[in-house]
């Protein structure tokens, strides 16, 4: 069988603790998932100049957030690590020198989404870097070869935003989406459901909206991995869409 691999719009880390249609949705999709041997997450928030995949054999939950309620800081996500899948990576795919970091744990890219997705953390994960130097054409290939542990019951998770602008941010629950981002959402989605992946490889010509979208790159690439992990029978759907916050895309969508 092969897994489906994920793309999930995390947002803020406020998610981690608040009980809404999002979470509720990484709750239901958890237990309808075919249960993995493994998860490996490919977080926005893990920026390097290489590409590393974390392997120790017990990840620390990191708090990459501030400002936040005391609470999120006294939460922590006990899974294990996975040395042997960060190996089987670093093997399969030699001609991209992936390098073992045995020190990083989980960022809130990966814990916060799991929190929901499998909370009982009895699932090993590890995390992928994203080298920010590269093109968004390296990043896709590189998805594409990773697409072989989709056969081995390996979960693939990439973790970001579609729509993600911190300098338009409005932190009240009940923000209202902004325009633009209602609008570049809805290309994303329409580019997505196509198929159209050279348009999303180079979305520099997708207009004033999608600009705003992307003001940096880290939280639009990882969803450039599972689109590159895309075989031509898996479908593509969308497991959840909305905009929290005015000006982040919470759309997430499963391929396989
Ligand atoms: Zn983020």
């Amino acid at each position: 069988m092969t897994m489906p691999a994920l793309f999930i719009g995390h947002g803020s880390p406020m998610n981690i603790i608040l009980d809404n249609d999002y979470t509720q949705h990484l709750q239901k999709l958890g237990k309808e998932l075919p249960r993995p041997k493994a998860i490996l997450v490919i977080s926005a928030h893990w920026l390097t100049d290489r590409t590393y995949v974390s392997s120790s054999p017990h990840p620390e939950t990191i708090y990459d957030f501030y400002g936040f309620p005391d609470e999120l800081y006294k939460l922590t996500y006990p899974c294990k690590g996975s040395p042997e899948l960060a190996n089987e990576i670093i093997t399969s795919l030699k001609h991209y020198d992936i390098k073992a970091d045995d020190q990083y744990g989980l960022d809130h890219a990966s814990w916060a989404v799991l929190k929901h997705l499998y909370p009982d953390a009895d699932i090993p994960v590890i995390e992928m870097s994203l080298d920010i130097r590269k093109s968004f054409q390296y990043h896709f290939n590189l998805g594409k070869e990773l697409a072989f542990l989709r056969e081995q019951d390996i979960l693939i998770i990439g973790s970001g935003n579609l729509v993600h602008n911190l300098r338009n941010v409005d932190f009240n629950d009940n923000a209202l989406p902004f325009e633009w981002a209602k609008e570049a959402d809805e290309i994303f989605k329409k580019l997505l459901m196509e198929k159209e992946f050279s348009k999303l490889i180079y979305p520099d010509s997708l207009g004033a909206s999608v600009k705003l979208a992307i003001p940096t790159a880290e939280h639009y690439i990882p969803m450039i991995y599972i689109i590159g992990m895309q075989s031509e029978k898996d479908k593509l759907s969308f497991t959840y869409e909305g905009i929290q916050n005015g000006s982040m895309s919470m759309r997430s969508f499963m391929v396989g």
